[in-house]
């Protein structure tokens, strides 16, 4: 196959000369498996990878993509389903391979450079006995997740990862290197939680940390799917009797062991006192005899690695996002008979609840507007052959449409599968959807950071 033209210019050699990381073209016998992210349904093949080793790295390979009219996608952690950091044809700016990370005990503080996955964050933290809010997964990138808003088992105490994030140092369209934070250049900054990547390429981001574990409480328990009804009712007890220490996602899942069983688990934790945790812990083994039981005293890290095998590299996803006000009868009928139904024994409905800290910013303090009490649905098809797709898609598209027939009108963007970036967009945003278009414009007034969740600016509206 003929490269592409870009990669033939003196421009390139230029590049190959300064580019302190690797450039990768299709030729390459990395090429495959660099271009991989972590659904496997994304299939793409850009003419370039630049495989970032830092910040300057980053500004060339902009630098060169944007003077030869390349398309340009951004991967941090690879992990988003939607698959839009990578493109065909265009550049891949593969921020993966950036992997500092800088905690300050003194000030709990911590700078970490955007390939960095939760599981490696968790791990440099942890030294210190120090966390914020992070995703539930080992391999899922700090970088979309944060950008995106941030969910994780401390949001009840710290709120969302972006509650968290002090600043974040930013490649802009035209190559110029800014920090955002709530003193400098604090719309940006704004626009950055929450707003996903849409104003530039985030090299590096800092953190508020707080004391956390090394031994916390929590872990997985699970019940037949017989229970599943006192299970969601416990969700639903929560709104009433709010604890920020404890976490509880709701999980409808199948047994781990391979046999397909289905289950009604919940992954918890609590963050509180010996004495307040046994209490939560007891009350959620009442709920009905459980199938499996782990809960109990848990290394934070392993905590959040207690997933990792549930979510295979490779592994085809299909997701769709739904936020409810309410669990009630209807919502929770459309649960059980939807996960009766599901054709894949690696698909789940995960429910989450946003709470405490997390719902104590205004829906406008950040560019996540979601800060209403409610659930948000994770409808998470996976599958492992190809085969199957259509069935389960069907699966995930007919549990999302009865769903949101109940629902608040909202969608996490970090959930969507990439058929909803255009059409959700409204629903990710909310009324904050128009002060990101300015920013947008200010920022990127070509729109050539779109491989994304989309803000359009303004003047292109309409023009796709
Ligand atoms: C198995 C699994 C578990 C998950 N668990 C959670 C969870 O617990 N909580 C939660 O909130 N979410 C969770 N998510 C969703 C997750 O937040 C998103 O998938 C997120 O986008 C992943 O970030 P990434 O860097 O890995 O993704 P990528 O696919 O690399 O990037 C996602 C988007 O952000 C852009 N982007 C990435 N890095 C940068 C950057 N440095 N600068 C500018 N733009 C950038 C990309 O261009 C792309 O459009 C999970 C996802 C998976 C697959």
């Amino acid at each position: 196959m003929p490269g592409h033209p870009a990669t033939n210019t003196t421009e390139f050699r230029a590049l190959q000369a300064a580019f302190a990381g690797q450039l990768i073209l299709p030729s390459d016998p990395e090429y495959d498996r660099a271009r991989q992210v972590h659904n496997g349904m994304i299939d793409r093949r850009p003419a370039l990878i630049a495989a970032c080793n830092g910040t300057a790295d980053i500004v060339d390979a902009l630098g060169f993509a944007t003077g030869q009219g390349m398309e340009i996608a951004v991967r941090g952690g690879g992990h988003n389903v939607g698959g839009r950091a990578v493109c065909d044809d265009g550049i891949m700016i593969d921020l993966s391979g950036m992997k500092g990370i800088w905690v300050d005990p003194a000030t709990r503080r911590v700078r970490a450079e955007a390939g960095v996955t939760w599981g490696e964050f968790n791990r440099a933290t942890q030294l210190h006995g120090l966390a914020t809010t992070g995703g539930a997964v080992g391999s899922t990138g700090i970088a979309g997740l944060t950008l995106g808003g941030g969910f994780g088992y401390l949001m009840g105490r710290h709120g969302l990862t972006i509650d968290n994030l002090t600043s974040a140092r930013m490649v802009t369209s035209d190559g110029r290197v800014v920090t955002a934070s709530a003193h400098e250049n604090p719309e940006l900054f704004w626009g950055l939680r929450g707003g996903g990547g849409n104003f530039g390429i985030v090299s590096s981001f800092e953190y508020q940390l707080h004391p956390v574990g090394p031994e916390i409480a929590g872990g997985l328990i699970a019940f037949d799917i017989a229970d599943i009804g006192q299970v969601l009712e416990y969700a639903a007890w929560l709104v009433d009797n709010p604890d920020d220490d404890l976490t509880a996602v709701v999980s409808l899942t199948h047994a781990p062991d391979g046999s397909g069983r289905k289950l009604a688990a919940m992954l918890v934790a609590h963050f509180g006192t010996a004495a307040q945790s046994d209490k939560a812990l007891a009350r959620i083994r009442a709920l009905a005899r459980p199938v499996i039981d782990r809960l109990g005293p848990i290394s934070y890290c392993a905590l959040n690695g207690l997933l990792d095998p549930g979510f295979p590299r490779g592994a085809l996803n299909y997701w769709k996002s739904v936020f409810v006000a309410d669990l009630d009868d209807r919502v929770r009928t459309i649960l059980a008979e939807q996960f009766r139904a599901c054709p894949s024994a690696m698909s789940k409905l995960i429910v989450e609840r946003p709470h405490g800290a997390a719902l104590r910013q205004a829906p406008s303090a950040t560019a996540f507007p979601h800060r209403a009490p409610g659930y948000s649905i994770l409808v998470l098809g996976q599958w492992a052959g190809a085969g199957d797709s259509e069935e389960n898609m069907f699966w995930v598209r007919e549990t999302a449409d009865r769903l949101r027939a109940y629902a608040n009108a909202g969608a996490y963007g970090n959930y969507l599968a990439e058929d909803e970036f255009d059409t959700r967009l409204g629903e990710s945003f909310g009324d904050n959807l128009g002060r990101l278009r300015a920013l947008k414009g200010e920022y990127d007034p070509e729109n050539i950071f779109h491989h994304n969740l989309n803000i359009a600016p303004e003047a292109q509206r309409g023009q796709g």
